[in-house]
């Protein structure tokens, strides 16, 4: 089912239950006011052949459903929220570390792509083979079609090896912040995105085979590579988030990103109160899924906070993550998209 769809079947269920306590209520008001009638009175056969009496004994007051909406619990009302994305963190966790190709890679694509239909968007799996190992990449859509489709990636992969672990460089990266983090934030960006406002329609991109680069003869990046060969459209930019769950959170620019649209995403940050965070200087330039977009000249942003002391070892654990750090980064990028998501226009 389409997100559309589903917003459709919504409408129609709580205008059926609108309609059923209306009629339950003018059941009972005239119930009521016909016990009242002096006994003398003769019922009219218009009030016999009413539809309310019909309905009237099928629906007793006592148990009819709350009202299920209220003008507040509009998608337009929901803001990304840092506690929810940090379960997607925990849940990943979960699985042990994912390395490209393991059981626990696949479970985790199954958590991705199971937590998105149940939200209602469109999911698919994109596999492929890399250097003999089964991978997939994985993505997700919702809003119009046929118009601009603005993409949102992270990787969902860890490191097959704590290669910079001081005392065991052969363990596997458990992969909290670099890998579990960005997930956790499109997860639940996805779950309030309200897509009233977006101008265009909007794929969620989780790749794989990013995070094993200079291991057995591997490039970073891989299944990001395969995606964009892969994707068949020309996509107005890429937004990637990697590494951005760290409690001492500090994003600098990334200097391989695009200059308007990292501007304009610091912005909205500083707007939003988060310039300590969201720091408007180059401080690394970076080897990420975002290189194989910009080579075909897709605008893409790696928001990226490489400032982090457990990158590649094993104490890449779910207790350096915070959900502030999360929410921050989840809000900056909700706002972006319900002010419509377009590429800003340069100088803005
Ligand atoms: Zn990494």
């Amino acid at each position: 089912m389409t997100w559309r769809a589903n917003s459709s079947l919504r409408r129609w269920l709580v205008g059926l239950i609108v309609l059923i306590t209306g009629l339950t209520l003018v059941a009972l008001f005239w119930q009521r006011t016909g016990s009242e009638l002096p006994a003398n009175r003769p019922a009219s056969s218009t009030q016999a052949a009413s539809p309310v009496a019909v309905v009237m004994p099928t629906f007793p007051l006592p148990s009819l459903p709350p009202p299920t909406v209220t003008p507040s619990a509009t998608q337009a009302a929901l803001l990304f929220d840092g506690g929810a994305a940090m379960s997607h963190v925990e849940a990943q966790m979960a699985f042990g570390p994912r390395p490209t190709g393991s059981d626990a890679s696949r479970q985790t694509a199954e958590y991705i792509l199971t937590t998105l239909a149940d939200l209602g968007w469109e999911v698919e799996s994109w596999p492929f083979e890399y250097q003999g190992v089964e991978g997939q990449n994985l993505v997700a859509r919702a809003g119009e079609a046929g118009g601009p489709i603005l993409v949102f990636g992270a990787h969902y992969d860890t490191r097959l090896y704590a290669d910079r672990d001081p005392v065991a460089p052969q363990d596997p990266v458990p992969g909290a912040n670099d890998g579990a983090s960005g997930v956790a934030v499109l997860l639940e960006l996805a779950r309030v995105l309200n897509h009233g406002t977006v101008e265009g329609q909007v794929w969620l991109a989780f790749f794989d085979a990013e995070d094993n680069g200079d291991l057995d003869g591997w490039e970073y990046a891989a299944g990001s590579r395969i995606f964009v060969e892969q994707m068949g459209i020309t996509p107005e930019y890429l937004v990637l988030v990697d590494m951005v769950g760290d409690a001492d959170q500090d994003i600098y620019y990334e200097g391989n990103s695009d200059l308007h649209l990292r501007a304009h995403l610091w912005a909205i940050a500083a707007e939003l109160g988060y310039e300590a965070y969201f720091i408007p200087e180059v401080r690394y330039y970076l080897q990420d899924d975002h290189i194989p977009f910009a080579e075909q000249g897709i605008p893409a942003v790696d928001i990226i906070d490489f400032d982090y002391p457990y990158w590649h070892t094993t104490e890449d654990t779910i207790d350096k993550v915070s959900p502030d750090s999360l929410e921050r980064v989840g809000r900056v990028l909700q706002t972006f998209l319900e002010r419509g998501g377009s590429y800003p226009e340069p100088g803005r």
